[in-house]
């Protein structure tokens, strides 16, 4: 369905960046209309998107201290989609929203504006369950997230699920989990295998089909400001995340 999503997991490392920015591009390569919001001070899906991170004249920062939202987006042009960028100043503009009030509601706010002009917005959320990701949650109809098929990949899951549901209750009855996506995933690997298993169990209807291979072209594509579909477009990595934009388009049309 189209809408905004947030891509979380207060786990770090986990490939939320590497899919916000494949997603996004897989979903533009369709001709949908997608804007994506850097929400990590790291601005790692800035660099990702081919947009220079310290040269952004209006950022994600801009955009939670009430900035008009049209004038904080850029093109990323060889990306193909709209882009919000980050830097450091996100993370004095989350010290200065922690102390204003409705601060929950920043971003879904400011996004109001802006949302009819897209198809699809994704977030890029930290690895933290901070004030940024609490704004990413409220604004959002839906959360995908990414979980790497390794030991410990459960642990912290109840603390996200609990703040997914304590959102719920209080400031976005709508919000539910679009889908979880097994990330880095080296099938001869049984210990890989069996976290896939119990994610069967665990979210038999969320759990996407499309799973994300471990691949070296992944990994190489954000240090040349691509996402992996211009980066290597044949690739298995490409291949799988413009599975995954597939099986969301699809899960969309069902609905
Ligand atoms: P953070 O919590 O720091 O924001 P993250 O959850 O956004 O991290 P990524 O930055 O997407 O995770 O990925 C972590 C590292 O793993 C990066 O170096 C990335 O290039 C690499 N990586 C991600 N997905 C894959 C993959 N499927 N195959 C190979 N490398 C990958
Ligand atoms: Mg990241």
């Amino acid at each position: 369905m189209k809408g905004i999503y947030a891509i979380t997991n207060q786990k770090g490392g986990v490939g939320k960046t590497t899919t916000s920015v494949n997603l996004a591009a897989s979903l533009a390569a369709t001709g949908r209309n997608v804007l994506l919001l850097d929400l990590d001070p790291q601005g790692n899906a800035t660099t990702a998107s081919g947009v220079d991170k310290n040269a952004l004249e209006r950022s994600a920062a801009d955009l939670l201290s009430g900035e008009k939202p049209r004038s904080c987006s850029v093109r990323a042009e060889a990306a193909g989609y709209d882009l919000i960028g980050a830097n450091g100043a996100l993370t004095v503009a989350e010290v200065e929203l922690i102390n204003s009030r409705k601060r929950e509601f920043r971003l879904r706010d400011a996004l109001a504006r802006l949302k009819q002009n897209y198809d699809y917005t994704l977030i890029d959320c930290p690895p933290t369950l901070n004030t940024l990701t609490i704004n990413a949650l409220v604004a959002a109809q839906g959360v995908i997230i990414p979980i790497q098929c390794e030991y410990f990949a459960l642990e912290g899951l109840s603390s996200l699920l609990q703040t997914i549901e304590r959102v719920r209750q209080t400031a976005n009855p709508e919000l539910r989990i679009e889908g979880v996506l097994r990330t880095m995933f080296d099938p001869r690997n049984n210990l890989a295998r069996d976290v896939s298993r119990q994610l069967t169990i665990h979210f038999e209807k969320e759990l996407y089909e499309a799973i994300i291979p471990r691949n070296v072209a992944l990994a190489e594509a954000p240090s040349h400001g691509m996402p992996i579909l211009q980066y290597d477009k044949h690739s298995r990595g490409s291949q799988a995340y413009l599975a995954l934009a597939g099986e969301m388009l699809t899960r969309g049309d069902a609905e």
